[in-house]
């Protein structure tokens, strides 16, 4: 198949997930080839990552073949390092993740197989998913056995607040379940080590993001005081090459990468290869997403995968259509060609 156009779209989102972050910046990539068939991915950066997709990767992608997962892992080489100079980290990686994924699904479409068998022998049917989010009790009611709230540090009264949420989740999802909590870097280090003992009766499984990313060696020096809870992050790091980086200072006890922002499946399959070296759990960012449900299922991460299910009463834009929902806690790729999902044009530019 040659690649008659490569195209990245930013939605006209309506609504958005009532949680702790109100946006994710999400871009829509489209490849169209000569064969008829098109693949979707999604990526990250925004508008601005329109502009490197459709100026910049564009031109070089246009009139390229591309039969196979090998042809895809050169593309990516490709574009990394053509993008070196302007990215290597955030942006740029986010619009080479769009495109890597949109690769994945149309070559998955062209051999009637979805990305996961791709990927290799699936190793999982169902996969516990894990419900991100403030509305603990309704998570319960519809089956979630894992769970994780967010919590910001603001001024001293939050080490009262976090009792309050963890008492909270943790009379919702009874005692049994897995209860996680994001920080999303405004926790300190003397904070996260009083944390670990203010929270102890609530046996948290994860704090996640506690530090900036930059801050590697404050987090390797958190593992050790705060067992056994884990010190998780990894969902604002780039590439196997960045992961290389967290893997040398021994920063986490389990990684977070985001699929659509960290590289694509390509990048997502190094950076599995590597944590396994190391020992090191993986449990992507926002797995519950087509994106990463499929290298979930036939990959060594972890069963769990992450849902934002937003709240009871919330109303969430349906940017695919055929994407999988979590039943009863557990949530499954489906076996259609690609990633297995369309895109709702009525939220396409
Ligand atoms: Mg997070």
């Amino acid at each position: 198949m040659k690649i008659t156009s490569l195209q990245a779209f930013y939605p006209k989102y309506q609504h958005v997930v009532p949680s702790w972050r109100t946006h994710f910046w999400q871009i829509v990539v489209r490849v169209d080839t000569d064969s008829g068939i098109s693949g979707y991915g999604l990526g990250g950066g925004g508008v601005a990552a329109l502009e490197v997709v459709n100026r910049d990767f564009s031109e070089l992608l246009v009139d390229r073949e591309v039969e196979s997962i090998e042809d895809i892992s050169e593309i990516w080489d490709d574009l990394y390092f053509h993008s070196i100079p302007y990215g290597r980290k955030g942006l740029a990686i986010m619009a080479i993740s769009g495109v890597d994924l949109a690769l994945w699904d149309l070559v998955g479409k062209a051999e009637n197989v979805p990305v996961h068998s791709l990927i290799g022998s699936r190793k999982k049917s169902d996969v516990r998913a894990y419900a991100t989010g403030i509305d603990s009790e309704w998570y319960s009611e519809s089956g979630y056995t894992a769970h994780k709230f967010p919590h910001r540090w603001e001024s001293e009264s939050d080490y009262d607040s976090a009792v309050a949420r963890a008492e909270t989740a943790r009379k919702a999802m009874g005692p049994n379940s897995l209860l996680m909590i994001d920080t999303y870097m405004t926790w300190n280090s003397d904070v996260t080590k009083n944390m670990s003992c203010n929270l102890e009766e609530y046996e948290i499984y994860w704090f996640e993001d506690v530090l900036t990313p930059d801050d590697l060696e404050g987090q390797s020096k958190l593992r050790e005081i705060v067992k056994p809870i884990l010190i998780s992050g990894g969902e604002h790091e780039f590439t196997h090459y960045g992961f290389r980086e967290i893997a040398r200072s021994e920063a986490l006890d389990l990684w977070q990468p985001d699929i659509t922002w960290c590289g694509g499946i390509t990048a997502g399959l190094k950076i599995i290869d590597l944590a396994e070296r190391e020992g090191i759990p993986v449990v992507p960012h926002r797995g519950g997403e087509v994106w990463g449900l499929h290298l979930i299922v036939s990959s060594s991460c972890e069963n769990l995968a992450e849902i934002l299910p937003g709240t009871k009463e919330s109303i969430q834009d349906d940017l695919w259509f055929g994407e999988p929902q979590a039943k009863e806690g557990l949530i499954s790729p489906t076996d259609e060609p690609g990633f297995g999902v369309t895109i709702n044009e009525r939220l396409m530019p």
